[in-house]
């Protein structure tokens, strides 16, 4: 891949998917669905996936695109039913193609079941060569159509749906956040870390009791539906129609590692996790970030849009005054269409456009949630000197990124994140500003109010929770100390 071509991906970690769940009898479940999805678009934007069940019989709907492009309303209507499962892709494991689209639906000796899963597997390697080996068909090279031909041959095998849905877990190493119809049930269920985010909640009327599982709570907000509890690390939870609660059950012990850049970046600001929403905890960490690296300047901004809290956090621990001082364009998707080099050079700026009426004479603290490669942030100092500011302090609402991420989230080999590379001195240097900090991990993980054994930091520190295959660490791990990663 050329620099060029490299400048042009995002300069972020990017999110996986979401997926999103109803159980509802007489209501529009497809549509409810669609909102839910519509709720999660932030999680993945490659493709979106609806499965409805009506009795036995399962209609699915997937293809290339936003959820807008994917489903109008002609396309809802034909999908009548009583329970839907739902996802938005963003490809982490096998490429962006209509076949790796989901829910995955199979059949098996107890009707269909269709699966949408969140994360990634660790093993996907040795899990697909057991499957391969039976008579499985596989259509796509995902890891979760593997997880769902193991929850196939557990129930072809004899199991009811619950504990072929264990066994299939218990199968699967790494990160996974499932939910899966059925003709009779919804089941969600978390990987025994629970490193991706999985909520369930309620709505109805008048003894009605509908059942809603969401990778984040803004999905249940989207369609009123009341928060209920997250599903647990290593918790399995079944919904019947009819019933008051759910069944619950534990099918795996192991240490909770919550992805703590889903709390810093990634979950949108209204979701909420540990009984707050993230835009608090944004704003928290922008407050340790101003005692962990106080600056004296005029004015604070944030890079919209996620840095926006950690900003208002840190003026407000800090005292210097707020101001919106980069305006962005939200228009811009996947699919548009980049500037060539040679526009780029000409100072072509797509996403994000400073103010110099609110920027020049100024003394500007940046603050962004996090740095990957540093292309981004680089362009956008320059941007803010030509717009006048007069020094620029960058401040990061996360810890310096220096590990690739295994569990789901799509970000660089270790050789391009910049953080692994080069050292405080030499990135301030290569990005051009008059001084750079991040926030501390203590800072980051004290500022959650939960343990700090409740996450994964591993693109932070190296610790990876989870063991992966030698081919996925060697793949990205491109910097990694020999003695480091014999000792994981
Ligand atoms: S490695 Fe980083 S991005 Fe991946 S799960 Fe852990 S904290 Fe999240």
């Amino acid at each position: 891949m050329s620099t060029a071509d490299r400048d042009e991906r995002p300069d972020k970690p990017e999110e996986a998917c979401g997926v999103f769940a109803v159980l509802a009898p007489g209501q529009q479940v497809a549509n409810l669905t669609y909102f839910g999805l519509y709720a999660l678009q932030h999680r993945g934007q490659e493709s979106a996936g609806i499965a409805v069940f009506n009795g036995d019989k399962v209609r699915l709907h997937k293809d290339m695109g936003l959820v807008s492009q994917v489903f109008d309303q002609d396309v809802l209507a034909r999908m009548p039913g009583v329970l839907a499962v739902g996802h938005n892709r963003y490809s982490t494991t096998g490429s962006s193609r209509v076949c790796n689209a989901q829910p995955v639906v199979l059949m098996t000796r107890l009707g269909p079941f269709a699966l949408a899963h969140n994360g990634n597997l660790v093993n996907a390697g040795e899990l697909r060569e057991a499957i391969a080996a039976t008579d499985a068909e596989l259509t796509s090279t995902t890891d979760s159509e593997l997880i769902a031909f193991a929850l196939q041959e557990a129930v072809n095998g004899g199991l009811g749906w619950k504990e072929a849905i264990r066994a299939a877990a218990g199968r699967c190493r790494g990160a996974f956040s499932l939910a899966i119809g059925t003709p009779g049930a919804l089941f969600a269920l978390r990987d025994g870390h629970g490193i991706r985010p999985l909520v369930f909640g309620s709505f109805g009327e008048d003894g009605d009791h509908h059942w809603v599982v969401s990778s984040e709570s803004c999905g249940l907000d989207i369609i009123g539906a009341t928060y209920l509890d997250e599903v647990a690390p290593g918790e399995l939870v079944q919904f019947r129609a009819g019933d008051l609660e759910p069944e619950r059950s534990r099918w795996s012990m192991q240490p909770t590692k919550l992805c703590v850049f889903e709390m810093i970046y990634f979950a949108r600001p209204d979701s909420r996790f540990f009984g707050e929403s993230l835009y608090s905890y944004r704003c928290r960490i922008g407050e340790v970030l101003a005692r962990e690296s106080a600056v004296e300047a005029d004015l604070v901004i944030g890079v919209p849009d996620s840095g926006i809290p950690a900003a208002i956090g840190f003026s407000q621990a800090s005292g210097i005054p707020f101001a919106d001082g980069l305006i962005k364009n939200r228009y811009v998707g996947r699919t548009f269409i980049q500037p060539t080099q040679a526009m780029r050079e000409a100072g072509i700026r797509v996403k994000l456009n400073p103010l110099p009426d609110v920027l020049s004479g100024k003394r500007i603290v940046v603050i962004d949630d996090s740095i990957v490669r540093g292309t981004t942030s680089r362009k956008l100092v320059a941007a803010l000197r030509e717009a006048g500011a007069t020094e620029v302090h960058m401040r990061i609402s996360s810890p310096p990124v220096t590990h690739p991420c295994f569990y789901g989230i799509d970000t660089d080999n270790q050789d391009q994140l910049i953080a692994a590379r080069l050292s405080l001195q030499q990135i301030e240097a290569h990005l051009g500003v008059d001084s750079l900090a991040y926030l501390s991990k203590e800072g980051m993980v004290e500022a959650a109010h939960a343990a700090s054994t409740n996450f994964c930091t591993a693109c932070f520190d190296g610790k990876y929770p989870i063991e992966m295959e030698e081919e996925m660490r060697s793949s990205k791990l491109m910097l990694e100390p020999a003695g480091l990663a014999a000792s994981l």
